[in-house]
């Protein structure tokens, strides 16, 4: 049976405008119907999937709290055991037995020149006074027609992700379905374990810092480590556009890595969001063969059939 590794994005988790627990229970079920043709085709599925909007909540709740504030890598290992909780629940045994959730960590390398260059706004909104008594580094956002603040994070480049021997012992034929690298896994660098024998320890410790990485690039290489088929990135836009937002917006249909290898180079994705999925695609066709998606939940079957979505493949 073909193995694929689906990554699930913000709205299949979470619409805009929603947070409470009940409407992502909801959302997640409708996310379980669109993924039947994996169920008819007998697909052995890993999940991977975001946090935006979940760590965003939790942010905005610290703000409104008096407790101790937790640090953002903490919270990202929080909003993956809740996210992929919430999925057991959800999916139930639709793909095989219940799914396993894997607290992933992804390690990034510390002289990663994005740590220079902050550039994912995450968390709440503030105001220009706010923003002065916040000690993270902000920047200038548009909202409702005026200036507001957001925190800003570096997004570096996973070099691997720490838990992979484990991921792949777990994802066997007929294991059962493994959620894991959620919201693109934990940033970490290996460090001084704190026993205070520096170099001389015996003990390599792995700690947080504070960034957050993209999930397609982590989805890639859990595809690349599992020998996956297929990679499936699902998100709110059914295909991948050629001037994306103007009149002249097209789908990308069947294409290839060199294709878009060239469409990245003029600068057709936006960072942060469309660039890091069709970076995904061309790493792992490239890598591995095999197919990779981009599509949304709701024509995944159709694009399973060749019919929809942006389908990237090896040319002929
Ligand atoms: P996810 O949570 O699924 O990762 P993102 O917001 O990161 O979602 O990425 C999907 C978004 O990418 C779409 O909602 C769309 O607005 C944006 N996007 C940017 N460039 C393009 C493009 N060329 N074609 C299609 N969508 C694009
Ligand atoms: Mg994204």
């Amino acid at each position: 049976m073909p193995r694929a590794i689906v990554a699930l994005g913000g709205n299949t988790l979470l619409r805009s405008g929603e947070g409470t627990v009940a409407e992502q229970r909801e959302r997640m079920r409708e996310t379980r119907e669109n993924l039947r043709p994996l169920r008819e085709r007998d697909y052995d599925v890993v999940f991977t999937h975001g946090n935006g909007p979940q760590v965003g909540n939790r942010l905005l709740a610290e703000e409104e709290s008096s407790g101790p504030a937790e640090p953002l890598d903490v919270v990202g290992a929080e909003t993956q055991a809740q996210v992929g909780y919430l999925l057991q629940g959800a999916f139930g045994d639709a793909f095989g037995p219940d799914p396993a959730v894997v607290i992933t960590r992804t390690r990034v390398d510390p002289d990663d020149p994005a740590f220079e260059d902050p550039t994912k706004p995450i968390g709440p909104y503030y105001t220009e006074s706010e923003v002065t008594e916040q000690p993270f580094e902000t920047t200038e956002v548009h909202r409702d027609g005026g200036t507001a603040y957001r925190r800003v994070v570096p997004s570096p480049r996973p070099t691997s992700v720490l838990e992979i021997d484990r991921i792949r012992t777990l994802v066997r034929d007929d294991a059962g379905p493994v959620i894991c690298g959620g919201g693109g896994g934990v940033p970490v660098v290996a460090a001084d374990d704190g026993d205070g024998a520096g170099e001389n320890s015996d003990t390599t410790c792995f700690e947080g810092v504070p960034a957050v990485i993209d999930k397609d690039h982590t989805s890639r290489l859990v595809a690349e480590a599992v020998d996956a088929d297929e990679l499936l990135l699902l998100t709110d836009v059914d295909a991948a556009y050629l001037d994306y937002g103007t009149e002249d917006q097209r789908p990308i249909g069947a294409t290839t890595p060199s294709e878009l290898r060239a469409h990245l180079d003029a600068g057709e994705f936006a960072a942060g969001s469309m660039q890091p999925k069709i970076e995904a695609c061309v790493d792992f066709v490239e890598a591995v063969g095999g197919r990779a998606i981009l599509t949304s939940p709701a024509r995944l079957g159709d694009a399973l059939r060749d019919e929809a979505g942006t389908r990237v493949t090896h040319a002929e």
